[in-house]
Formats: structure tokens, sequence, C-alpha cells
């Protein structure tokens, strides 16, 4: 792909990584993971005034349609150092036949499935990788599901760096298969990601590795964050009443909630939110009982199992900030069994002709549930977000 034409002049945006908890600030010029003080997300923080004075919607109209139209918000500052495959912005569908069948004229679907590497994990890892070779980082870990493993073992190859990935040996074959594809170091464990992230903060040391764990990493976000300038966009800069997301670790919540943020900072949006729905499975629901008990962190989830393996997170370093959007929108979490997922994953392709992951699914089977327990009216304009492909 050439590179865009707005990639011209390197420079200054990104100001600094701030702490989500506890404020504390870092340096975005060397590698950073998290605040040394608390252990939590690092969050980049760009210079939002300076944006707003310089930047107009207009814009936007002569760049191309790939998550890096949205350039001066994006944390790389050196055009050189992006690492692309094409990350197209995806179509967002009115899927009115599904809409009619549950009685809702106004669902959208945000197809995540076009982007490479099978699923949505690129927009994070585009990023990452991206920020990677502009540290000069050479070896990169990842506990991973799945989809993280595919998109860093992808990514990190096109950028000639070495990726190092563990993964249960239960995951998804098409990641196991394309990360060996890729020439990625592929470990297979026994056990669930959580596992796999004490391996990798375990031996990155003594090994050189830096660790890209998902919000242990300040970049992927900042990847992930692109699905809401999109939607932003696509629905004219006026938001949907309502966000419905697979949630694993939470980076697709917490990326949106920051982007409408940043896009309120700059003057492109108001006030208005949707609420986000959090749709987590019953085999492993942690985010969803810490909101239905009110809590502000999540306890970690044993003997975590579902179908959807993005979903199959036993516990999320940014809980407090998933929990924070959705108690500050209004939103709520709420969990849908196995069962409900299979049924769900003919739903979409029936009505509309799209494929789903069962991640994807999920969220139609929450939408059932959402409009069965009156949460949703039916005029009011609904996002499901399908997180990537289907994969036999
Ligand atoms: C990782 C993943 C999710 C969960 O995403 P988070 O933003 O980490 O919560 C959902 N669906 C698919 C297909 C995934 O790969």
């Amino acid at each position: 792909m050439k590179t865009p034409t707005h990639l011209t002049e390197p420079q200054r945006k990104l100001e600094t990584l701030e702490c989500g908890k506890c404020s504390e600030t870092y340096d975005h010029l060397l590698p950073q993971n998290v605040c040394t003080a608390c252990g939590k997300p690092l969050l980049a923080r760009y210079a939002l005034e300076q944006i707003a004075e310089t930047w107009t919607r207009d814009t936007l109209q002569s760049r191309p349609a790939s998550l890096w139209r949205y350039w001066e918000l994006l944390p790389i500052s050196n055009p050189t150092d992006v690492v692309t495959l094409g990350e197209t912005m995806t179509p967002l569908v009115h899927a009115k036949r599904l809409g009619a069948t549950i009685g809702l004229t106004e669902v959208w679907v945000k197809d995540e499935s076009r982007l490479p590497t099978g699923s949505f994990k690129a927009r994070g890892l585009a990023m990452a990788v991206s920020k990677a070779k502009a540290l000069g980082l050479t070896q990169l870990a990842i506990p991973s599901a799945g989809n993280a493993a595919t998109a860093l073992a992808l990514y990190a190859a096109a950028a000639g760096i070495s990726a190092h990935i563990f993964m249960p040996q239960d995951t998804p074959s098409f990641n196991k298969e394309t990360c060996q594809l890729a020439g990625a170091n592929v470990t297979l464990i026994d056990g669930l990601i959580t596992d796999a992230g004490r391996i990798v903060a375990e031996r990155k040391e003594q090994e050189g590795w830096f660790d890209v764990s998902t919000l242990k990493e300040p970049y992927r976000v900042e990847g992930k964050k692109t699905m809401g300038f999109e939607l932003a966009e696509q629905l004219g800069w006026e938001l949907p009443d309502v966000i419905i997301y697979p949630t694993g670790g939470g980076t697709g919540i917490v990326g949106m909630w920051k982007a409408f943020a940043e896009l309120e900072a700059i003057g492109w949006i108001g006030k208005k939110r949707p609420r986000f729905i959090s749709v987590q499975s019953t085999g492993c629901a942690p985010i969803v009982k810490a909101w239905e008990e009110g809590a502000t962190e999540a306890i970690p989830w044993s003997d975590a199992h579902t179908i959807a393996s993005g979903l199959r997170v036993p516990q999320a370093i940014g809980d407090f900030l998933i929990l924070e959007a959705i108690r500050k929108s209004n939103g709520a979490a709420i969990a849908v069994t196995d069962d409900d997922i299979r049924e769900a994953m003919q739903l979409l392709p029936t009505t509309e002709g799209l494929l789903t992951c069962p991640e994807g699914a999920a969220t139609v089977a929450a939408l059932k549930q959402l409009v069965a327990n009156g949460m949703i009216k039916d005029t009011e304009r609904v996002v499901l977000f399908n997180t990537g492909g289907y994969q036999s």
C-alpha cells in the first residue's frame, strides 16, 4: 500500500502517557508498560487544544478510508514508522431484516471481519507494532486467547520484528496455524490467557522481550479507539444510542470511551454518549458479576470456559476503566450462554448475509435479551460489533 499523502511531516501531538488510575505521567519517547507506582494501564494524552485549532473534519474527505486517516490523534509521529497491512475502514451495515425480526428499525453492524489478520485485533497490533518499530524494539511477547496472537505474528513479520507468542493449547486452530505460518515463536500452554500472561511477565526481562499484552502496552488501545472515530464519522458525528460490545480484555470499550472524549475535546462531537453494553459469556463473566454487584473492580473468574475464545479472559487489567465507561454511559453488562451464542450464529447470516464470529454472535444474542427486557426501545439506534471473521 502506498503511504497516504497526509502522512508527510513528523509532528508533535502525543504529549505524555498518564496512568488511568493515579495520573502519574511517563515519557512516551521510551518504551513503557504499566504505571510503576500502582500497576495500572497508561493512557496516551495528546495536545488536544493545539489539535483542535488546526484539524478539521473536512480534512478527512481527501484521506484514504483506513484507520490512519485519524493521524492527528494517533501515537505515531513519523510516517515511515507505520506498519500497515491495509487497515480498511470497516463498513457499518444497516441490519434492517435482523432488526425487523426483533422489532427494531435501527440496528447497525460494525463489521470488523473485513480487517487484515481476520479480526479487529489488527487495529491494536498495527498501532503497537508501528510504535515498537519507532522505539527500536525487536522482540515482542504476547499472551493471547487467539486473535491477538495472529495479529501480532503477522504485523511483526511485516515489520521484521520477532514475535514470542504464548496461548492456551485449546486456542482455535486458525490462530495456532496462522502464527506458525507467519514464523512466530509459539508456545502452547496448559492454562488460560492469564497463565500465559504470567509466563511472559516472568521471562520477559531475562529474554529481552517487550510485553505487548493489551493495556499493559499503551498503544493497542490507541488502535482500538479508531472504532469510535469511524463510528462517529460514519454516523455523521452523531453517536448511536447504544453500543453492544463483546468484552474480553475490554480494550474496545476503553478505547471507544477515550475516542469520544477526545472528539468532544476537539469540538467534533457533543456531550451525548451511547450506552455501552458489555457482553460476556456465562462461562466467563467477571465484568458482568462486578457490574451486578456495583463493584468498581472485577474479581478474577475461575474455571473460565466459552466457545467464544475472545471472551475467555478471566481477568482484565483495565477492569476499572471498563466498569467506569459502562457506569458513566448508563449502560449495563450482561451475560449470554454458549447455547445462546450458537443459536445466534445463524441470525446475521440468514437475515443479512453477514457471517459472524462467536463473539459477534454474542452481541446478537444480547440484543434479543435486551429487547425482551425492555432495555432498548424500538426507535433507538443500536450498533453491534462483529469483531472478527467466521472461522471453521
Ligand atoms: C479479543 C476479542 C474480543 C474482545 O475484545 P476486547 O476489546 O479485548 O474486550 C472480542 N471478539 C474477538 C473476535 C476478539 O478477538
